[in-house]
């Protein structure tokens, strides 16, 4: 499916409808808020779910025990409720300890976090390797807090032996060469990061499952760090197979388009994107490789050092709204969720139909008005580029430029010169290399 022919208004409605659902749920690294945003995942992707125990060894970690909450709140000594998980998932520091017992509050604040720069929001915390209990609430509310009173704490959490859980479908092409697409799914409420991910993946698997691949595709939907690094631990064979690979995060919000470059910085799935978001947007950045960030670190760690980039728009922590109770459902925006999308439909369709030709006409221009090619326009919007792109195609078709290098180089968009270098094949002008 080329991203022109998208039905736009189907696809970001699909988006924000399993936002709205998969957002309330309170996920972790582990337990069963994971579970249950890949049942709901599984309704639209044929999912392999594997479960990993606790105190599995994978590569230089260990698989922790499994992290659950029921209920939390706050009372003050009148019995008033101050905070409550129910509101908001984020009120409760992730992979808190239980706890139920009165305090003072100054012992109170030893285990709150706030925001003071950002006084009204609540911030997102975790504390998955160091056993802790805890509470994230506005700062404007925490000040208001009276130093006389008594406030009971009350988190029905568990930390117990259990499993981590990741889900992951291979959708197969002709070869067993594969593509792998990795989205992060421990984020409890928050809407760009990582929801706005998951939605667009789990989009472009619908545009995708019906076509003739030539490529395998493997969507996987992991908790991050240890979650990509149980994966890769137990997918050794699999990763021989890998040729591209993308991590897709934050990919909702309104900032212009972001593409972190692999560990080795030119390879093809970084020259793609570097293509797609040159030709096709306005403004976008390019950033080399850097050991911090999403889950690009596992993947691009020195004992794999796997070809895999990350898409993304505003990158972490360059919006104010990141791990905030602002990074919500109308912090991310329908409409960049499809363009996101689109995105990944033209770099899908350059890893699909990128090859290298050899002009079988090679002295001299052949003579295109005798084989009809000049007729054969008449269809195109845009006649300058699809004459341009035959000369560019024809010209640099001696077998070492592909068509990505072509439109590198021509600067017209990949899916014209593909249009055009069909043409050109049809009439015998030109063909694949690989072809005898
Ligand atoms: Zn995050």
């Amino acid at each position: 499916m080329k991203s022109k022919d998208l039905d736009k208004n189907k696809i970001g409605s699909d988006i924000t409808s399993l936002i709205k659902r998969l957002f309330p749920i309170c996920r972790s690294i582990t337990g069963n808020g994971v579970r249950e945003t890949l049942a709901i995942l599984s309704e639209k992707i044929p999912l392999n779910i594997t479960e990993t125990p606790s105190g599995t060894v994978v590569n230089d970690w260990e698989v922790p025990d499994e992290w659950n909450i029921n209920e939390a709140w706050i009372k003050d000594s009148k019995g008033n409720k101050i905070i409550c998980f129910s509101n908001s998932n984020l009120h409760v520091l992730n992979y808190s300890a239980p706890i139920n017992k009165k305090v003072t509050l100054s012992e109170l604040k030893e285990h709150v976090f706030t925001l003071p720069d950002q006084p009204d929001l609540i911030p997102y915390r975790t504390s998955y390797y160091n056993k802790n209990w805890g509470f994230c609430m506005a700062h404007n509310q925490l000040i208001k807090l009276k130093d006389d009173e008594e406030y009971t704490v009350f988190i029905d959490s568990t930390i117990e032996p259990g499993s981590l859980t990741y889900g992951e479908y291979l959708l197969k092409g002709d070869i067993n060469q594969e593509v792998i697409l990795i989205c992060h799914i421990c984020h409890p409420s928050l809407g760009n990061d990582n929801l706005s991910g998951i939605a667009v993946a789990t989009a472009l698997y619908n545009c995708l499952k019906d076509q003739k691949l030539k490529y395998s595709y493997r969507f996987l939907f992991t908790p991050a760090t240890i979650g990509s690094i149980t994966w890769l631990s137990q997918n050794e064979e699999t990763i021989k197979n890998i040729k591209h690979g993308l991590v897709l995060t934050l990919l909702g919000d309104e900032g212009k388009f972001n593409y972190k470059k692999s560990r080795e910085g030119n390879t093809q799935i970084d020259e793609i994107v570097q293509n797609v978001l040159k030709l096709t947007t306005k403004e976008y950045k390019i950033l080399e490789f850097s050991p911090y960030g999403y889950d690009e670190r596992q993947f691009c760690s020195p004992g794999y050092n796997l070809p895999v980039g990350r898409l993304s728009r505003t990158p972490f922590a360059e919006y104010p709204e990141y791990h905030t109770s602002a990074d919500n459902l109308d912090f991310i925006k329908e409409d960049k969720m499809v363009e996101s999308l689109e995105k990944l439909l033209n770099i899908v369709s350059i890893i699909e139909n990128n090859k290298n030709y050899i002009n079988l006409k090679p002295k001299g221009e052949p003579q295109l008005g005798k084989r009809g090619l000049f007729r054969s326009i008449s269809g195109q919007s845009n006649m300058k580029n699809y004459q341009m792109a035959l000369l560019w195609i024809l010209n640099q078709s001696d077998g070492n430029h592909s068509l990505l290098d072509i439109s590198n180089k021509s600067g017209i968009d990949f899916d014209e010169i593909k249009f055009a270098a069909d043409a050109l094949e049809n009439v015998q002008l030109i063909q694949d290399i690989n072809v005898n």
